[in-house]
């Protein structure tokens, strides 16, 4: 078994808002085998000297879509799903470098992307998946244009973020398709989006009736919901239902944010996403109709976060990049610290994040038993987030389960 030893610098453990000097963290195999503060003695293992650089968990973004390489959503679910499996390799790839060790796919991914990394086929981080997120006809899943009125599920097609589905049954029987081709959670459209044409913002997803059944479905299967989600009456009633996972969140009040925390759920906001959108959406080929509704959720990201940030409600990091746009994923770094203190985000982006995954204790930290998902910084990212940004060019080294993506 293949173990290394990191020793000589300083710890970022996202529990701490400060580094720890003089841990050594001893990595066994895929695993974390022993952190402490005294030398740890191990003869067999390669000894790696931080030399004054900090060690700190791989991070985890829990709202991508790696199959989403272009902007329009409909193109992207019609292109050949070979094409698709292989752009969404790259993709994978370019989050691993990012330092990212973790991602969960809001919508898109399949159990064969999963296995493709597990395998060893594809570098990538470690990928939790929600298959194809459940949208009901005209929802935001819904790309056809307006005068399209051709049936299309576009389930099978790996570049397809969604599915459509309509009715109680027809809901609970797409949500147990999904869990046994291997979502680990299920996804639904419960309010309009701005990347779908014939949505207005304020539309709700789905009946109660409908999100209730699949709540309960992924509840059998021992596991939550995820919704997509901008208004606050949209959120106030996926609450209600028993939704957890409440994406993006733009347009929440106050006594919602509460609501929301008292039952336990975890916001994603994705604000680099709009920002994206606004500076190259137009030129990327977002319709018109799109375009007109990026602001009306823009506007409103840096409140939001306050209002969550001071009702209690917990918030993973998220960045809902589709296509070329992936490029600006750093930018949500520097969004959030704009309002939150660095340690919040960084804890969005491990601890929070590894609880949204349900995988505490096992990624996000610097434990013994975890996942070796480590890197290796140029700094000190509480003090200067931008390490943190840049594509991972202030990464010195990245290492998912115990082997190293890069070694500088
Ligand atoms: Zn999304």
């Amino acid at each position: 078994m293949t173990s290394y030893l990191f020793s000589g610098g300083r710890v970022l453990d996202p529990r701490r808002a400060d580094l720890i000097e003089g841990l050594d963290v001893l990595v066994e195999g895929r695993r974390i085998k022993e952190v402490s503060d005294r030398p740890i003695a191990a003869t067999g293992a390669e000894r790696i000297d931080l030399a004054g650089k900090v060690l700190m968990p791989g991070l985890i973004d829990c709202h991508v879509h790696v199959v989403a390489a272009l902007v329009d959503l409909a193109a992207n679910a019609l292109a050949p799903s070979s094409l698709a499996a292989l752009r969404a390799a790259r993709i994978l790839r370019q989050l691993l470098m990012r330092g990212f060790t973790t991602v969960r796919d809001a919508g898109g991914a399949d159990h064969g992307l999963v296995r493709a990394i597990d395998d060893g086929l594809v570098d990538g981080p470690r990928l939790i998946i929600s298959g194809k997120a459940l949208s009901q006809t005209g929802g935001h899943g819904d790309s056809r244009a307006r005068s399209n009125d051709r049936e299309m599920s576009f389930s099978e097609r790996v570049g397809a973020l969604c599915r459509l589905v309509d009715g109680v049954d027809a809901v609970r029987k797409a949500a147990r398709e999904e869990i046994k081709a291997g979502a680990q959670f299920i996804k639904i459209m419960a309010n309009g989006g701005v990347a779908s044409p014939n949505d207005p913002i304020n539309a709700l997803g789905f009946s109660r009736e409908e999100i209730r059944a699949v709540v309960e479905e992924a509840e059998n299967a021992g596991t939550y919901v995820a919704a997509h989600l901008y208004t606050d009456q949209a959120i106030a009633r996926a609450v209600e239902c028993g939704v957890h996972s409440l994406e993006h969140c733009n347009l929440i009040e106050a006594p919602t944010a509460r609501r929301a925390a008292e039952a336990g759920a975890i916001a994603v906001p994705t604000l680099v996403t709009y920002e994206a959108l606004a500076l190259e959406g137009k030129n990327l080929g977002l319709g018109p109709e799109s375009v007109a509704k990026i602001d009306v959720v823009r506007n409103r990201g840096l409140a939001s976060l306050e209002i969550m940030q001071s009702a209690g409600l917990p918030m993973a990091f998220g960045s809902d990049l589709l296509g070329p746009l992936q490029r600006y994923h750093g930018m949500e770094w520097e969004i959030r610290t704009r309002v939150l203190a660095p340690a919040d985000v960084i804890a969005s982006a491990t601890l929070v994040g590894a609880k949204l995954c349900r995988l505490e204790g096992l990624v996000g930290t610097i434990a013994a038993n975890a996942f070796a998902d480590l890197l290796i910084v140029d700094g000190d990212p509480y003090r200067d987030i931008r390490l943190l940004q840049d594509d991972g060019a202030h990464m010195t080294a990245i290492m998912k389960d115990g082997v190293f993506y890069k070694r500088a």
